[in-house]
């Protein structure tokens, strides 16, 4: 797979490499709802390899042991520099630019490791599990962090607005978190969490992902 040697993200015509890849979970109100999950009092964390990059060059493929992948469309940020210990203020100045991308979720996999109290490494870090518009759009375009709006189609049918204005931590306050706890770098992804009517996918299935006047598409193949 050529593309695991590949996995540079583009913005303003440069080529970034990826860096860790930082996932946030339970950020969006109405989605603890449909989860049935409380607020933590803290950003809930994972990371995906960068194995797991997918830029729809290609079909997804999902993988044959799981029966139950689910999409979560979410909005992703890059950074152009990093630090330890950043303010909120600092973390803002460390965005270089926004894409959209899908976490993808193993349910059942995630189930059976939730049952036995082990990790979710797999469910959420299998190869194609973290799609994203290769492309990103440089920050000035987005203003305003807390007025950032996306859309996800599934086949055609609208099924996930997000709306940062919505966030349960800000995005300068996720990435002031994650700072306290590792030491961020340009290069890094922050896939930012999911807002309601993230849901179930099948084999030849098509996701369109649209930001600003940005729009990709993921075909999924099994
Ligand atoms: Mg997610």
């Amino acid at each position: 797979n050529a593309g695991v040697f590949m996995q540079n993200i583009l913005l303003n015509n440069n080529l970034i490499p990826v860096n860790n890849i930082f996932c946030i979970a339970r950020s969006y109100a109405e989605n603890l709802e449909e989860l049935g999950k409380v607020r933590n009092s803290s950003p809930v964390v994972f990371l995906k390899p960068k194995s797991a990059l997918h830029f729809g060059d290609s079909p997804v493929k999902l993988p044959h042991n799981s029966n139950e992948i689910y999409y979560e469309a979410e909005l992703v940020i890059v950074l152009g520099k990093g630090g330890k210990n950043l303010s909120s203020k600092e973390a803002l100045d460390c965005i270089a630019g926004y894409s959209i991308g899908l976490d993808l979720t193993a349910k059942d996999w995630q189930t059976d490791a939730r049952k036995q109290g082990l990790p979710w490494a797999l469910a959420k870090g299998f190869d194609g599990s973290a799609c994203v518009i290769r492309e990103f759009i440089p920050v000035g375009k987005f203003p305003d962090p807390t007025k950032i709006t996306f859309d996800m189609y599934l086949n055609g049918q609208l099924r996930q607005h997000g709306d940062t204005s919505f966030l349960l931590y800000s995005l300068a306050d996720i990435i002031s978190f994650l700072s306290h706890y590792f030491t961020l770098e340009c290069g890094d992804l922050i896939y930012t969490g999911t807002p309601p009517g993230a849901g179930l996918l099948s084999a030849n299935d098509r996701i369109s992902l649209h930001l600003g006047e940005q729009c990709g598409e993921f075909l999924m193949a099994c």
